[in-house]
């Protein structure tokens, strides 16, 4: 069988809109630039994605969660730096009035060069904050200025005292989160991958300083197995380490796990070492001191940091772009002969199949129920499995289209497993799997659906 990867973003960004996973923002309007919204299959997908993140990190018995609000007191963005540093240097053409980032932007003989005309006729670069700004309450004046969160990092560290106290925690722990983060980039792009809206998924470890490059190491292990377990092919993943001049001052080390997109390797996550920066800061413009009392040797410090940060978003645009396959089907690979009464040459129709190869964890569908027929008894056995498998797994009921046309419409969603009910399931009670991947099919008592279904889908 023939296999081909995906090569350019647009034949995914199609896919993901004819079958309900992403769309874009306000369409009927034209349109909003940089902002997506999640369809059903892609909601599921997304919960789905975030829920194998969260596990990762919050099963951990050194690992607790938390959901800070988006809105926050305005000095915490002093603190941190954002209200002075987050800023892009931008440039205006003064022949197309192409807006761009200069540091992104090519040059000539040491001159900035308009990305879009090629001219020398540009401005100086001046500094553009990166933070949306609103107001909060009834007046808009200076006073009353707040920023929607450029990072989900702050609520964790503005919270690292209640956190420890609540919980109890003692050093190393970590404190993971999920939620929204919102940057005005210059140039948004390549679909979901630069968005001015997204969704962000941090955890900050905190160690004693001295122990905080081993922790780093660690880290940078464990985050790539949980890469391996969500499917990646080893090969499109790799690390890049931030060189002196891309280092945040604070940082004490920094690498990158990079994916190759279609559009070429490109930042997934961040993992940094901190240092004792943002507590210190915190504890400098809050006046509260965030130290750690180590009771066995009754020492005192500022914890560091070992962040993790990914976004989600992106993770399901690399996901979706790894799973991608287009196969070239012939006679002689697919396998039609199933049980009793099983569908033959219910393949055949097309020869180029789309699957998404998506591991069951994060499908959005898991099993599809297929009754072969619109036959009332068939339609009714096939709602009622439905409806019992519906408490355990994630579940579709299909009955519209040749078997054929349904298999290839579960395949290019990723659905790993379609269970068809045919006339011989009335009396046998058995009914016809079919996998995902290989094509091939297994008559299963309907008694023993839940045990297989648990053993085939560690398969994928
Ligand atoms: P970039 O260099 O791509 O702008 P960054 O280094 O500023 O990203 P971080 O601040 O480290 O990114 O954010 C952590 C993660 O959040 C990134 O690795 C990325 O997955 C995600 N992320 C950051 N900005 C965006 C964005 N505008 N749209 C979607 N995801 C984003």
């Amino acid at each position: 069988m023939e296999a081909k990867t995906l090569t350019d973003l647009q034949t995914l960004v199609s896919l993901c809109k004819r079958r309900g996973f992403i769309f874009q923002s306000s369409e009927i309007y034209g349109g909003l630039n940089s902002c997506w919204d999640y369809g059903p299959l892609g909601a599921d997908f997304k919960f789905n994605v975030k829920m194998s993140w969260w596990k990762a990190m919050t099963r951990r018995l050194d690992i607790v969660g938390l959901d800070a609000a988006i809105l926050m007191h305005p000095m915490v963005w002093k603190a941190s730096g954002h209200v002075d540093g987050f800023t892009d240097p931008l440039c205006d053409c003064k022949s197309c009035k192409t807006r761009f980032r200069q540091d992104t932007a090519p040059t000539k003989d040491g001159k900035t060069v308009c990305p879009n005309c090629a001219s020398l006729d540009v401005t100086e670069p001046r500094n553009f904050n990166l933070m949306f700004k609103t107001y909060m309450g009834p007046v808009e004046e200076g006073a009353s200025i707040v920023y929607l969160r450029p990072e989900t990092a702050q609520g964790i560290f503005v919270n690292f005292e209640n956190v420890q106290t609540s919980m109890r925690k003692k050093i190393p722990f970590g404190i993971a989160q999920i939620g929204k983060s919102f940057r005005n980039e210059i140039t948004p792009g390549n679909f979901t991958f630069r968005t001015r809206e997204f969704e962000q998924m941090e955890m900050q470890y905190f160690v004693k300083p001295g122990s905080d490059m081993e922790w780093f190491e660690k880290w940078k292990e464990t985050r790539l197995q949980h890469y391996d377990r969500l499917g990646f092919k080893k090969s499109s993943l790799r690390f890049k380490e931030h060189g002196p001049k891309e280092l945040a001052h604070y940082a004490r080390a920094a690498f990158d796990v990079q994916y190759e997109f279609p559009f070429g390797w490109q930042e997934l996550e961040g993992i940094h070492n901190r240092g004792d920066f943002d507590l210190t800061q915190h504890s400098k413009f809050s006046g509260k001191k965030l130290e750690y009392f180590d009771e066995p040797t009754k020492e005192k410090f500022v914890p560091y940091v070992i962040e993790t940060a990914v976004g989600c978003d992106r993770l399901c645009l690399a996901l979706l772009c790894n799973a991608y396959t287009e196969e070239k089907v012939t006679k002689a690979t697919e396998k039609t002969e199933g049980g009793n009464g099983a569908p033959k040459d219910a393949e055949a129709a097309a020869d180029i199949r789309i699957v998404l190869k998506l591991k069951p964890e994060i499908a959005p569908v898991q099993l599809a129920f297929l009754p072969l027929s619109k036959k009332p008894d068939l339609q009714e056995l096939a709602h009622k499995l439905r409806d019992d498998f519906a408490q355990n797994w994630r579940v579709d009921y299909d009955e519209s289209a040749s078997i054929g046309k349904r298999y290839r419409r579960q395949d290019e969603i990723g659905t790993p497993l379609c269970a068809t009910i045919d006339f011989d399931s009335l009396v046998d009670k058995k009914v016809t799997v079919r996998h995902r991947d290989s094509m091939t099919q297994d008559r299963i008592d309907i008694s023993q659906l839940e045990a297989y279904l648990a053993e085939k889908m560690k398969t994928f």
